[in-house]
């Protein structure tokens, strides 16, 4: 734990940068749905609706008839699930069959041609794919399947992934990806299309998540997270295994089969989806995250225990933590800060005067509550530490005498290559500054992380399963160079930076 010291502080880190707090995205969510006789374009939406905090930059859903008679449609817009789709549009989405996609870029920029899902012509029809997390080795994908022919139209891996599928040899849609499946590395749960069926598939690793529903009349559904399928009246079966291929095509007992696609003995699921990114509603590995989060409040608590008088959240992501924080530590749990959450998603700009406001414009205190307490502000992660440092300012001003930061997460130190836009390692706080300074740069006056021992007690499922490496620098695909954002839009410009991390194994 850090105490405050009262030297000035080093605005190293852009300070009015407070509207792209949201500039650090969530990755992407995908849906996929099996229900002859339903509407399944308006549950897909819905279920990407659901999924909406992992992507907010284009939305698009592609329907297909069980009987394969007619030809697969797709509609796919910029924007939120709620802004890419009319009724109309809907309307026109008839089958028995769909796939969904709520994109933010992690590769490749934000615009129309790198939408999802994409579609490819294969042997067995046309496919449509869409895909959640990163491939590593996305421009040697490429880079072969230009030299075979192929044309690209987007700059994102999701387009690579559904032409390297529909390209590979195979007479059905599980040889295909069997012969696939080896040759993509890193990040991967995809939602697939045929003619005929859905199918799921998670990589070795079981990096993103995804999972099994059943719908209460018959059908399945597949969801990076089962809030999806709650919104959607279905039932969450399982998650599906890393490695593993569920083919969705009403056959069989339960109209599903699974095939192994490529065993690995290393699982490596991004710890971060349990800490930040899944909502806290979504069970994932068993285990329902809100719950997750209060044991890791609760670790919080006895690692680094404050003097205050009450525990507030940063909203809305840490409010579980900060209950299990005030359940260990007795000090009462309070509401002292509001958020908008909607007001990331704009794209207007500030004037000079509100953009004075700060961190005010999207976030309000409550004075009454603040008043005179010293505070334990429980947050998720710091990243760049553009939000902490005007929250606490905010906090001071309407009344709060002392802030104690306590964040539920170990100091995050590295890029994340598979799947989530944390910033280069140059951007990252905590990779630059100890966590005194850090303190310090933040304005608290005191600060702690939640150790890497401690997250592990909160989890209920073995280290070993895991991705640590925004933490620890431990990949767990070898990361032979920063990856860049638009590397695939330039990809002779990829650059080799000395603070790359190059980890085995
Ligand atoms: P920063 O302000 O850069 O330190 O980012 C930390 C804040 O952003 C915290 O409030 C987190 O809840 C939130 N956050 C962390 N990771 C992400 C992410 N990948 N996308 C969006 N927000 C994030």
């Amino acid at each position: 734990m850090s105490q405050k010291s009262t030297a000035p502080t080093d605005a190293v880190f852009a300070e009015d940068t407070f509207l792209e707090g949201d500039d650090l995205h969530e990755e992407c969510g995908i849906f996929g749905a099996y229900a002859p006789g339903a509407d399944v374009a308006r549950m897909t939406f819905f279920g990407l609706f659901a999924l909406q905090h992992r992507g907010q930059e284009s939305a698009g859903i592609a329907v297909s008839r069980a009987d394969g008679e007619l030809p697969l449609a797709v509609h796919r817009h910029m924007g939120l699930v709620s802004q890419a789709f009319e009724e109309e549009d809907l309307g026109r989405l008839k089958g028995d069959l769909a796939i969904g996609h709520t994109r933010y870029s992690t590769t490749g920029s934000s615009n129309i041609e790198n939408a999802s899902p994409f579609l490819a012509w294969s042997s067995l029809g046309e496919i449509a794919v869409a895909h959640n997390g990163n491939l590593t080795n996305a421009d040697r994908l490429r880079a072969e399947l230009e030299q075979e022919g192929e044309r690209f139209l987007a700059s994102t891996d999701s387009e690579i992934v559904a032409r390297l599928i529909a390209a590979a040899h195979g007479d059905t849609i599980v040889d295909k990806l069997r012969r696939v499946m080896p040759r993509m590395l890193g990040a991967y749960s995809l939602t697939i299309m045929t003619p005929t069926e859905v199918v799921g598939v998670r990589d070795p690793l079981g990096v993103r998540p995804l999972c099994l529903g059943r719908l209460p009349d018959g059908g399945n559904v597949l969801a990076s997270e089962s809030c999806a399928l709650t919104t959607v009246g279905a039932t969450l079966i399982r998650d599906i295994e890393p490695g593993e291929i569920v083919l969705i095509d009403g056959i069989g007992a339960d109209g599903v089969r699974s095939y192994v696609g490529q065993e690995s003995e290393r699982h490596a699921a991004c710890v971060f989806e349990l800490i930040y990114l899944a909502r806290p509603d979504s069970a994932i590995g068993g285990q329902r995250l809100h719950l997750a989060r209060q044991r890791m409040g609760e670790e919080l608590a006895r690692e680094a225990p404050a003097e205050a008088d009450i525990v507030i959240a940063a909203p809305d992501s840490a409010t579980p933590a900060a209950l299990g924080y005030a359940r260990e530590s007795g000090i009462p749990y309070t509401e002292a800060l509001m958020k908008n959450r909607y007001i990331g998603r704009t794209f207007i700009q500030p004037d000079q005067r509100l953009r004075e406001r700060g961190v005010g414009l999207k976030f309000n205190a409550l004075p009454e509550a603040l008043r005179g307490q010293r505070v334990v502000l429980v947050e998720d992660s710091i990243v760049r530490g553009t939000t902490s440092r005007p929250l606490i300012e905010l906090l001071r001003k309407n009344g709060a005498t002392e802030v104690h930061m306590r964040v539920h997460s170990p100091p995050m130190m590295w890029p994340c290559y598979l799947g989530v836009d944390t910033g280069r390692r140059g951007e990252l706080i905590a990779a630059n500054k100890s966590v005194e300074e850090i303190c310090e740069y933040i304005g608290a006056d005191s600060l702690a992380y939640l150790s890497e021992d401690g997250l592990t007690r909160a989890l209920d499922i073995p280290k070993s399963e895991f991705c640590f490496a925004c933490f620890n620098g431990n990949y767990p695909v070898s990361v032979q160079m920063e990856f860049d954002k638009l590397a695939l839009e330039n990809p002779r410009q990829l650059p080799l930076r000395a603070d790359m991390a190059v980890v085995g194994g």
